[in-house]
């Protein structure tokens, strides 16, 4: 930088420390300066002015600006970027595109994915048998939904999933075992498809804190508490 760039650099810093310095500064006294008696009136008066607002929205309801919930649970809309509970997409006909390439399991941070293979599989040389996913410990940081290389998760805006028993946070996203839409759509017709693949039914593993949620499973299939392997799970076993 030469000489006369350093001097109106200079005089730029001189011009802007003296507008700074023409602001006028005020130190705002945190309580006013009153006497005992006038800061209780000045107390009570504060107070009544909180409280009018206050019984203002309970006399006026439509004044009140925040969000009620649950109350608005029928008109609530969320912001597209909210993330809550993970889904695997399926197409109309309840096929999914998941290749059981366990990815997203590698990806996740806390081990809240647990891909499990089709024991047998029958059209390709790798089907999902189970899509397990851990509500509990997910903390929704979407790795898993970017990493998808056949994007088949989704987070979803579901939120509502409190429960007494964290066991419960425990879901099975997959709604068959058995290949992807697309190597089923290589068999002759719908017979041969529905023969190959499976309904799915409890996942037997091991899975942390012994949950399981299995959306349209009745509830006489699912394992009883009582259940070996679920309280060895409970114990600490990870998927
Ligand atoms: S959102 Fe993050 S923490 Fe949750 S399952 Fe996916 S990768 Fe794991
Ligand atoms: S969901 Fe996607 S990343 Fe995960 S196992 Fe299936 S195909 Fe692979």
């Amino acid at each position: 930088m030469n000489q006369e760039s350093n001097m109106s650099a200079n005089s730029k810093t001189d011009q802007s420390a003296s507008a700074l310095a023409q602001v006028p500064i005020e130190n705002a006294k945190r309580w006013p300066d009153l006497n005992y008696f006038n800061k209780i009136i000045y107390g009570a008066s504060s107070l009544a002015k909180g409280m009018k607002i206050t019984f203002g929205y309970l006399i006026n309801t439509k004044t009140v600006v925040t969000q009620q919930y649950p109350e608005n649970r029928e008109t609530l809309i969320l912001a597209d970027r909210v993330r809550a509970n993970l889904i695997m997409k399926h197409n109309e006909n309840g096929y999914h595109d998941c290749t059981s390439c366990h990815i997203c399991e590698g990806v996740c941070p806390n081990a809240s994915i647990h891909v499990v293979d089709r024991s047998e599989p029958t059209v390709s040389k790798k089907e999902l048998g189970y899509f397990v996913w851990r509500l509990d410990s997910c903390t929704f940081c979407n790795l898993c939904v970017m990493a998808c290389p056949f994007s088949c998760l989704e987070m979803t805006g579901q939120f509502e999933s409190s429960t007494y028993d964290q066991s419960l946070l425990v879901y099975n996203l997959n709604q068959y075992s058995g290949a992807t839409q697309n190597n089923l759509a290589k068999l002759a017709d719908d017979q041969a498809r529905t023969s190959a693949i499976k309904a799915i039914s409890p996942y037997e593993g091991p899975v942390a804190l012994e949950g399981y949620h299995l959306a349209g499973i009745p509830k006489e299939f699912l394992p009883q508490k009582s259940d070996a392997k679920t309280s060895q799970a409970r114990e600490g076993v990870n998927p």
